[in-house]
């Protein structure tokens, strides 16, 4: 049986009406609509408190994030060992700043970056390592903390996954030397566009607030910044969210449960760690091969829905930059990778008819 509608790998999640508009209507009464304003300092705080993390700081999205964090540590110019199995944002951050970035291959069981691969592609040049938490899953933080230690190197994660999860107690947000998370409408807390950097060294993050807002503070101009400023709308959007936040993680736990019940065996899944608190924020699976993969994606589209290859095709052979190292591992499980539709408002019977089908083209 069809779904009656379309059915896509993610919905963006929209707060009740009268929530968003009871924080737009604090917006009319201060008239203030950017420039951190009273609902950006609010969020700013309420999701500190939530994330049992330091503040973090609020910016237009999580790609000026990164490029922010890479520019306040003065990686400027030097090498970036990353993940080819990421969204295209991490590799164009670090080559706006004119850096190089330089792959390393993953894991094949959880798809972050393989610790054995970062070490032996660091050389005189490397300044940074920057990983990824793929679908909120964590790196390996230990050993690359260790590596960057040994090496002086920075560590910027790429968490923009990882809103909520939390491994031994603690937020993955708060790790390396700055963390940046993104708020964009697809990811699991939205404000339609928005990034969070989180950062423990004060002088650093006394400059990503500055850099975040040109670089300077009334008539004391201190250094050519950006504007990467988060609005108060978003704020309001945010907000009202955040008031949410439970139902949303609580939603997508059940959504995932049911998946589980129906493929569990069928397909590979990554694995992640047993006391993981994750935040559900996608169901990633790994075909057989590509042509499993395909066939399946055919089926689907047949029905209305559309699952989503997440990540394709692997970083490192994106047509602009040629001459990137092979990662054998990434590459193949680019090919095989996809996340099924996962969003609160998705109904049992829905997930039941993407099941079957899948079963139907295994
Ligand atoms: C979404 C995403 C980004 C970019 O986030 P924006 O807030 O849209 O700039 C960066 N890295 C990864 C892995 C992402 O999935």
């Amino acid at each position: 049986m069809r779904p009656k509608r379309e059915i896509h790998v993610t919905r963006p999640w929209l707060p009740p009406k009268e929530n968003f508009l009871r924080y737009v209507d604090e917006i009319y009464a201060s008239r203030q609509l950017t420039n951190r304003g009273p609902l950006h300092d609010e969020l700013e705080r309420k999701l500190g408190e939530r994330l049992e993390t330091e503040k973090p700081l609020l910016t237009a999205n999580a790609t000026l994030g990164l490029i922010l964090a890479l520019h306040a540590l003065d990686i400027s110019e030097g090498e970036v060992i990353t993940t080819p199995f990421s969204y295209a944002a991490t590799v164009n951050a670090v080559l706006w700043e004119r850096c190089l970035p330089v792959f390393a291959d993953i894991r094949a069981d959880n798809l972050t970056l393989d610790p054995d691969k970062v070490e032996q592609a660091i050389t005189r040049r490397t300044r940074a390592i920057l990983p990824v938490h793929v679908y909120g899953i964590p790196c390996a933080m230990e050993p690359i903390q260790y590596l960057a230690d040994k090496h002086g190197l920075k560590v910027i994660y790429d968490a923009a996954h990882a809103f909520g999860v939390k491994l031994g107690g603690k937020s993955l947000l708060a790790n390396g030397d700055v963390s940046v998370c993104s708020l964009h409408a697809t990811k699991l807390f939205n404000t339609a566009e928005g990034g969070l950097i989180l950062v423990r060294d004060p002088q650093t993050r006394h400059r990503l607030e500055l850099l975040r807002r040109f670089g300077h503070h009334y008539d004391d101009y201190q250094e050519p910044g950006i504007n990467a400023k988060f609005s108060e709308p978003h704020a309001a959007l945010g907000l009202a969210c955040l008031d949410h936040l439970g139902e949303i993680i609580a939603s997508r736990r059940e959504l995932t449960a049911w998946y589980d019940q129906r493929l569990i065996g069928l397909l590979q899944r990554p694995s992640w760690p047993a006391d993981l608190e994750y935040n559900y924020a996608y169901y990633p699976v790994l075909f057989k091969d590509e042509e499993q993969l395909l066939r399946v994606f055919q089926a689907l589209a047949d029905i209305g829905v559309y699952p989503r290859r997440y990540f394709f095709p692997s970083l490192n052979t994106l047509p602009y930059l040629n001459g990137a190292a092979a990662c054998p591992v990434s590459e193949r499980s680019a090919r095989l990778a996809a996340c099924l539709p996962l969003f609160p408002g998705l109904l049992e019977e829905e997930i039941e008819e993407i099941c079957r089908v899948i079963k139907e083209r295994l």
